[in-house]
């Protein structure tokens, strides 16, 4: 049997007759930066997440960077991130000039563990960059508590986690902002780069507007500079398409958790765990594994493809060395950075794949 990562064209099967029609028409209209297919998918999402503003964009990347910039944050300050994330996130604090500063993750949830976080924080700190990681949220309660109390801005990375819920709050609302990322495996992905920034904040919705479109209010009208992030037309008429199908394509990466949870328990690996009242979307499935590298052989030997997010924990990166931070400084994130596997994971896998995954997993762990 054979069992792709993530399978794009197996979900493209299923709404080609509809997307094959918004690409025909884009093109027919010959208006490919800008129009009302930006602001339709622009409230579409923003209705979806029951946020006030949200600002298309070119990618993810740009949401974090042009999210701090338009906070203010810059050259002399620091920014709080989880020591395990895509190294976006990281990396905006970096490209606007401020410092990122890690905090290990939490030992079961794989998010920022807010208990390390006061000690992190000196008068040079403005922000925290909590990622709902793998699509389960952080815990924004107890992270909105030390903010408020360090008056800290909060951009929360929702890069990975499009519906994540916790009390049926949607991720983004809970900080001064939220990130969002459409790259095309994300559980909300377009076809090529999109991404956008939510908000509650009419200033900064008015900011970071301007910022992603060569900072013009109204058409030659450069009231700061800013840069060309716009989100591409193309992708937000594929976008309006797929949105309607979100919460069923999360519904389903919900019940294969439920089946990999039923088909690997009694086996040697850590499944994830999740706490009443936050609501995981699955991006990816995680599992942890003491020998990972023989599990991953075996699996690839038979047909299975799996991934690791992320083979080195981002203090570790060469980009950072100049930190110089020891597997001490995040004792969880070194040991985890070895044995975090993610096994396939998307709305059109089948319980039969997945408990062929789990035999050929319990047979070498
Ligand atoms: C994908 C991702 C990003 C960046 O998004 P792009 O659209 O690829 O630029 C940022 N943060 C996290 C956690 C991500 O997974």
């Amino acid at each position: 049997m054979q069992v792709p990562f993530v399978d794009l064209h197996a979900q493209y099967l299923t709404i080609s007759k509809e997307i094959d029609n918004a690409i025909r028409q884009v093109i027919e209209d010959a208006s490919f930066v800008g129009g009302s297919r930006i602001e339709q998918f622009e409230k579409s999402f923003g209705a979806y997440i029951n946020v006030k503003h949200v600002v298309g964009c070119a990618n993810g990347t740009d949401s974090l960077e042009i999210l701090l910039q338009g906070m203010g944050i810059g050259p002399g300050h620091e920014v709080l991130v989880p020591a395990i994330s895509w190294v976006a996130t990281s990396g905006a604090v970096s490209v606007v000039g401020a410092k990122p500063v890690f905090v290990d993750i939490d030992k079961d949830y794989y998010t920022m563990d807010p208990r390390l976080i006061e000690a992190k924080i000196n008068k040079n700190t403005r922000a925290i960059i909590p990622v709902h990681l793998y699509g389960y949220p952080a815990d924004m309660p107890a992270i909105m508590g030390i903010a408020k109390q360090y008056q800290l801005k909060v951009i929360e990375d929702c890069a990975q986690s499009h519906g994540a819920m916790i009390n049926h709050t949607k991720t983004g609302n809970f900080g001064d902002a939220g990130s969002f990322s459409f790259y095309p495996g994300k559980n909300l992905g377009a076809y090529g780069d999109a991404g956008c920034m939510v908000t509650n904040d009419d200033a900064l919705a008015e900011k970071i507007r301007m910022l992603a479109n060569l900072g013009q209010k109204g058409k030659h009208n450069h009231l700061i500079e800013g840069r060309n992030s716009r989100m591409d037309t193309m992708q937000a008429a594929i976008l309006q398409v797929k949105l309607p199908h979100l919460e069923k394509w999360t519904d389903l990466r919900r019940l294969h958790a439920e089946q990999y949870a039923k088909h690997l328990q009694n086996s040697r690996v850590a499944l994830p765990v999740t706490e009443k009242d936050f609501h995981h979307v699955y991006h990816l499935f995680v599992v942890r594994v003491n020998n990972r590298p023989a599990v991953e052989k075996a699996l690839a030997e038979q047909g299975v493809l799996t991934s690791v997010h992320y083979p080195c924990a981002l203090p570790y990166l060469p980009c950072y060395q100049q930190y110089r931070h020891t597997p001490a400084d995040f004792p969880v994130a070194h040991k985890y950075q070895h044995e975090i596997l993610s096994l396939p994971m998307y709305a059109e896998l089948t319980e039969e794949q997945i408990i062929y995954i789990a035999d050929v997993i319990k047979k070498y762990t």
